[in-house]
């Protein structure tokens, strides 16, 4: 950019940053649907409105609305385990569901094969996986692999001692098996015995009806008709503050827009900052969002950044979904910023980016601590995502990258621009 300040500067010195991660962490877990996302989408929108100037453009987004009523897990011998229902799980019936369990260990497709025949009629117990690294298999994907056969429920058991996880099912509406996330010690609980399989009793308790969240852009028009959408997600998981996942990315992307808004005016493209909700609900939110832009406006997209879980480690990574001119225009401008980035290539379906990049947008997604297993983003998904998790260096160190990468997308030449758009490697 001509003649503006050193970003870098501008946000070192953002004294708003950590407070507006606090204040998004205050509110809570942020599951869509509760009051605790609602506060969130109210102190974000009055903080986006002063950090731009604009007033905010609320679009909705109906959706599925489902919340967890009550659960619980006997295990053999009678004792009671705490477990927590994934995201859109299914009610048992009433009295619970009783069934023995299964242990696929980690629940690769190797495991669900060898296992088939045995699968059908009980309740299926797999793994958590570090979800930011690279071999990682999701846990909607060990779902549907327990439903496809014939499973009649679903256990996935945490790494951190006493805790439980959580996360989405993925189911949308339709049919589904019971969910939920348990401790680790109780999946040790579920160990087969010289007796064979463990019996437990699964009870679920839900309530489902059509609900409705919001998008909420924010546009910050350039000299042309281009824009690059800056997004992160606000909903997140009760039981925690979902701190990492993602009020860090919800606080750096205001950081980034109060330090660009004085200078977008003068830039080729306009910077349009986007908050959405239910990414936790299989990117429901920014699936609708892209879904609903026409051709023309999707061509008017030169980029997406969206900022997911960029705080619980100082290593960043760019997830570039296929777009290979993506990865020098980022690395180039990262080491003229000196801060350490690594690029991953294959389209990775993991949060709101992805709806852009499947629609041909050009789309990269921050995220902090890939492919580290000991990273507190290990904590992600649990009760302890915590701010205690992020340091505010950190946040920083992930806003100054973004604002300069906005900046540069908001300044590049269109033949740049449009050799982005060239994907050639593909999921
Ligand atoms: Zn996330």
């Amino acid at each position: 950019m001509n003649g503006t300040p050193d970003l870098a500067a501008v946000i070192a010195a953002d004294q708003q940053l950590w407070r507006d991660f606090q204040a998004i962490c205050d509110c809570g877990g942020r599951l869509a649907g509760t009051v605790s996302e609602e506060r969130a989408f109210a102190y974000v929108r009055a903080q986006a409105e002063a950090a731009t100037g604009v007033q905010g453009r609320s679009i909705p987004v109906p959706y599925g609305g489902w919340s967890p009523r009550g659960a619980s897990l006997t295990l053999p011998g009678g004792a009671r385990a705490q477990c927590h229902p994934l995201v859109r799980s299914v009610a048992t019936p009433p009295r619970g569901l009783e069934a023995e369990v299964i242990d696929l260990g980690r629940g690769t497709p190797e495991e669900f094969a060898a296992h088939a025949a045995d699968i059908k009629g009980r309740i299926v117990l797999v793994r958590h996986e570090l979800m930011f690294a690279a071999g990682t298999i999701h846990r909607r994907r060990k779902y549907l692999a327990a439903m496809e056969a014939g499973a009649v429920g679903f256990l996935i058991a945490g790494p951190v001692p006493g805790r439980l996880v959580a996360g989405s099912s993925g189911r949308q509406d339709g049919p589904g098996i019971p969910a939920a996330g348990i401790a680790p010690e109780t999946a040790a609980a579920l160990r087969p015995t010289a007796g064979g399989w463990p019996t437990a009793r699964l009870e679920i308790e839900t309530l489902e009806q059509p609900a409705q969240t919001q998008t909420l852009l924010f546009d910050l028009p350039g000299q042309g008709d281009d824009w690059v959408v800056l997004s992160a997600h606000i909903d997140g998981h009760d039981g925690g503050e979902s701190a990492m996942d993602n009020a860090s990315g919800v606080a750096a992307a205001l950081a980034v827009a109060r330090a660009l808004a004085p200078h977008v005016k003068s830039l080729p493209r306009g910077l349009r900052l986007a908050f959405f909700s239910v990414e936790e609900w299989a990117l429901t939110g920014s699936a609708q969002y892209v879904q609903n832009l026409s051709v023309a406006e999707r061509q008017h997209v030169a980029l997406n950044v969206n900022l997911d879980s960029i705080g619980g480690s100082p290593n960043l990574a760019a997830l570039t979904s296929g777009f290979a001119q993506l990865e020098p225009f980022l690395l180039r401008i990262a080491e003229a910023s000196s801060i350490p980035l690594r690029s991953v290539r294959p389209l990775m379906q993991n949060s709101d980016h992805a709806n852009f990049a499947l629609a041909g947008i050009p789309a990269l997604r921050l995220v902090a601590g890939f492919d580290d297993a000991n990273a507190n983003l290990r904590f992600v998904l649990t009760p302890s995502d915590t701010r205690d998790k992020v340091q505010p260096s950190e946040l920083t160190q992930a806003a100054v990258l973004t604002a300069k990468i906005v900046a540069a997308a908001c300044s590049v030449s269109d033949q740049d621009a449009t050799a982005w758009r060239q994907v050639t490697s593909p999921g």
